[in-house]
């Protein structure tokens, strides 16, 4: 049920962090730094506040700090070793009655992903979900930027009434996070055991798998070769892939490739998949929809081959390529199999 309240009562940026049992979630890092960015933009007196759940926590508040937490909330119990969305909802929202946070952040990840709704939920309030970017405007209230219409605009989502105001980001969208100064920084810890009665306890997890990633993982390579709808049938799939191999980079890919199951989901690039900063990105039969171009628009060199001269993906290349995959790519792998024998041939 709705709760009447006090929009002035609800003061302050929290950032629902994520850890993984050895380390803090990139995502939660950069969206700290993000939150001292938007306090000293508001002059916001509250301190940036970091939460974190989970078990053995006590090693985490100082990486938190580093990357821009003024405080730290733990909430430390065996129950919570995984991620479970009923129980960290429960005990979210009770924090947030107590203490009234204006502003939480999450990582779009899979957990943040799943748990941002169910808490907004539960508080009855908004989320903005997959946001690419994050401002205050001049009321204070969040601002929360989502590409919209296919990814053709980006639109800039409010919640003005409601409290807290709530959005998800993507890892890697915001840029990298900052190292601050971290000497003093409060540590409370939330005892989460009357949250914890509610929990009906319907899911348990007993464990965590990742699946293996083939190649070079798409975060960590410094070439990237990313196909598209342009480049999403067997034979010009194949010609992304040797290129990628040719050129030791990974292969990513938009939406279309992985709708028509030449790609995996975790090689997605853009607001629903990956973001990289390769030193080389190049583009292959890709027509460059904002959902994509947030995902690579920081990469060193971006080059891009398309078939269609005015094709929007040109306006954010570097070096522009108007051709026909099929065509074009057969020459480029051969050429560059040629030069690394002939260089081989040289070493020998
Ligand atoms: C909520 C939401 C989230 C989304 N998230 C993502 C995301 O994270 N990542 C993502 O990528 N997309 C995402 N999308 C989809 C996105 O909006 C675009 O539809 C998608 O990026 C387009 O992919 P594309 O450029 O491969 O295909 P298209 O837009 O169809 O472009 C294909 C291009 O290939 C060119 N081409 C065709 N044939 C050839 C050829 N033989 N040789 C050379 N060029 C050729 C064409 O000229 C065209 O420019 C999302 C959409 C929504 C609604």
């Amino acid at each position: 049920m709705k709760q009447s309240y006090k929009r002035e009562d609800y003061r302050g940026i929290w950032v629902i962090a994520e850890q993984d049992g050895d380390r803090i979630s990139r995502v939660s890092l950069e969206l700290l730094t993000k939150a001292r960015e938007l306090k000293e933009q508001g002059k916001l007196a509250e301190p940036v506040t970091a939460v974190l759940l989970g078990t053995n926590l006590a090693d985490f508040p100082a990486k938190l700090a580093e990357a821009g937490a003024e405080a730290v909330i733990l909430v430390d119990h065996a129950a919570l070793r995984y991620f479970r969305n009923e129980a960290y909802a429960l005990i979210i929202k009770e924090l947030v009655e107590e203490r009234k946070p204006s502003v939480i952040l999450m990582g779009a990840t899979a957990a943040g992903s799943d748990l941002a709704p169910t808490v907004g939920a539960k508080l009855w309030t908004g989320v903005a979900a997959h946001c690419v970017d994050l401002k205050l405007n001049d009321q204070g209230n969040l601002v929360a930027v989502v590409p919209a219409f296919g990814g053709k605009v980006l639109g800039d989502i409010l919640c003005p009434e409601l409290r807290p105001q709530m959005a998800t980001v993507r890892p890697g969208i915001l840029g990298k996070a900052l190292c601050f100064p971290h000497d003093h920084y409060q540590v409370e810890h939330h005892d989460p055991a009357a949250a914890l009665v509610k929990d009906k306890g319907l899911v348990q997890a007993i464990g965590v798998s990742y699946e293996p990633v083939q190649g070079v993982p798409l975060e960590e390579a410094e070439v990237v070769v990313a196909g598209g709808f342009g480049a999403a049938t067997e034979e010009n799939w194949q010609l992304v892939e040797t290129l990628a191999g040719v050129l030791g980079g990974a292969v990513g890919c938009t939406r279309p490739p992985l709708d028509e199951g030449w790609a995996r989901d975790y090689q997605m690039i853009g607001t629903s998949g990956k973001s990289v900063r390769p030193k080389v990105y190049i583009g292959v039969g890709i027509s460059g929809a904002t959902h994509h171009v947030c995902g690579m628009k920081d990469a060193g060199l971006i080059i891009s081959i398309n078939k269609d001269e005015k094709a929007p993906i040109f306006e954010v290349s570097d070096i522009r390529v108007t051709a026909d995959v099929a065509t074009i790519l057969p020459l480029v792998i051969e050429g560059l199999q040629k030069n690394s024998q002939d260089e081989v041939c040289r070493l020998a």
